[in-house]
């Protein structure tokens, strides 16, 4: 049975730890269609500094060339603050029943959870994958290591035979980049080369976005609504 995996963000911009993270989970669990989903307003952090529009255009930019990875719009066509709760319905009721369904995020996320909407019954509808992140080495608060008793798993191949329910941790090689460095470096004029995937570079270059020119990105938002 195949997988799907789906993985949440601001994406603002969408950067190398994001892509090769993505990949390189794809590549372990095997047989699994990725979605890629952007979140219109988050719950836990200050409005994105690029409009939904444009961090949708980058990502589409990021994996044009990429198979079985897709990017799916659902949370910016949603009135309101994007739940993952929300987005995990819909994915579930795509799916089915029996459906394999996973959520990705990283450490630094993981941690926020029980302050999510809802987010006892996240592994109701999918099983979870967090992703360790350098620089995030908070340990689980107290409520999640006693949730995680009952669902932790120590091999994502321990989620193969389930459609949902469980938690795992993974190490793999982790990326040390961050859409918040990435920005801070944009608006410096320093080179984020090698972290950005070249197409998204053009779109941030040509939109002039992250210069620290914010009223233009939000122009740039207004007009690409009317496109
Ligand atoms: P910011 O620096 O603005 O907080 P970010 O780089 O964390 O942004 P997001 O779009 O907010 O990017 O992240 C989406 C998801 O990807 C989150 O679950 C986050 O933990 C995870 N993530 C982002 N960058 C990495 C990375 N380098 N390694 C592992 N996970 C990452």
């Amino acid at each position: 049975m195949n997988s799907t995996l789906v993985f949440g963000g601001t994406f603002d911009p969408v950067h190398r730890g994001h892509i090769e993270s993505v990949c390189a989970v794809a590549r372990l669990l095997g047989d699994v269609d990725v979605y890629l989903v952007p979140c219109q307003i988050p719950a836990h952090r200050p409005v994105p500094a690029a409009s939904p529009e444009a961090r949708l255009k980058m990502l589409q930019l990021a994996v044009a060339n990429q198979d079985r990875i897709f990017v799916d719009d659902c949370e910016l066509r949603r009135e309101g603050t994007s739940y993952t709760v929300d987005t995990l319905l819909g994915y579930r009721q795509r799916v089915g029943e029996s459906g394999r369904l996973l959520f990705l995020m990283g450490r630094d996320s993981w941690v926020t959870l029980s302050s999510w909407h809802r987010w006892e019954v996240l592994t109701d509808l999918a099983h979870l994958l967090i992703l360790e992140r350098p620089g995030t080495d908070q340990v689980s608060p107290g409520v999640l290591r006693e949730w995680l008793k009952t669902r932790q798993v120590q091999d994502p191949q321990e989620m193969m035979n389930s459609s949902s329910g469980k938690v795992c941790f993974l190490s793999l090689d982790q990326i040390d980049v961050s859409a918040s460095g990435l920005r801070e470096a944009i608006a410096k004029g320093s080179s984020v080369e090698g972290n950005v995937n070249p197409l998204v570079m053009n779109y941030i270059r040509q939109h002039n976005l992250y210069t620290g020119a914010s009223s233009e990105n939000k122009m740039l938002g207004k007009r690409m609504e009317h496109e």
